[in-house]
């Protein structure tokens, strides 16, 4: 059997939102690196699937990246749709990533994001940078306070917290029994069977 059909006990849709050139593609390539189906050259959107046990359970992680999307500011509601995660990506070297966040990002999700109890885990990245560094730790933590979201910093380059960041997010969501519901469920359905809509956009056409 191909990875594809690997046994898991959820699926979860999982994000990557932040402005371009945070890091977003870096640090999901550097997570699923390993033992990861990439079907994004076969369906035309940027997602990758991984296989992992976190917290006991076997995990069919289908995590979606803007594929440059976002320069346009043209996410749509479709990308957003069942998701039960969000990573939300700023960069400790500019500091208009982390202020978007609260200006545009985290509107967005409010306005798309499908779900209440979606779980959310502020990122920030390039700490390998240490030098060039203008946003605190301390001001990512009153972010993730004030909003209500985990939080971590990490550099997708050496991979510190990268596995973390994922981990933390999932077992987060693994603890949440509205969002489980809606994993186990989606088990029952083949994501990659599914005929996409007719206007079927680049983040939509494989929403489930
Ligand atoms: P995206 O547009 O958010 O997907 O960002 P990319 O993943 O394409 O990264 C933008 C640039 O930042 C690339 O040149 C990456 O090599 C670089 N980059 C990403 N993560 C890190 C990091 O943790 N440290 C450093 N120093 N560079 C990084």
């Amino acid at each position: 059997a191909s990875s594809s059909q690997q046994e898991f006990d959820y699926l979860f849709k999982l994000l990557m939102i932040g402005d371009s050139g945070v890091g977003k593609s870096t640090l999901l390539l550097s997570f699923t690196s390993e033992n990861f189906e990439d079907l994004s050259p076969t369906i035309g959107v940027d997602f990758k699937i991984k296989h992992v046990t976190i917290g006991g359970k076997k995990l069919k992680l289908a995590i979606w990246d803007t594929a440059g999307q976002e320069r346009f500011r043209t996410l749509t509601s479709s990308y957003y749709r069942g998701a039960q995660g969000i990573i939300m990506v700023y960069d400790v070297t500019r500091r208009e990533t982390f202020t978007n966040l609260s200006d545009i990002w985290a509107k967005e999700i409010d306005l798309y994001s499908t779900n209440q109890d979606c779980i959310k885990m502020l990122v920030g990245n390039k700490v390998d940078k240490e030098s060039e560094r203008v946003v605190s730790k301390k001001e990512g933590t009153d972010f993730a306070r004030e909003y209500g979201c985990l939080f971590l910093e990490c550099s997708a380059k050496t991979r510190v917290n990268v596995e973390k960041c994922f981990e933390e997010l999932v077992l987060k969501i693994l603890e949440t029994p509205s969002l489980l519901a809606e994993g186990s469920s989606g088990v029952k359905k083949n994501i990659f069977k599914q005929k996409p809509p007719e206007d079927a956009s680049v983040s939509g056409c494989c929403s489930w």
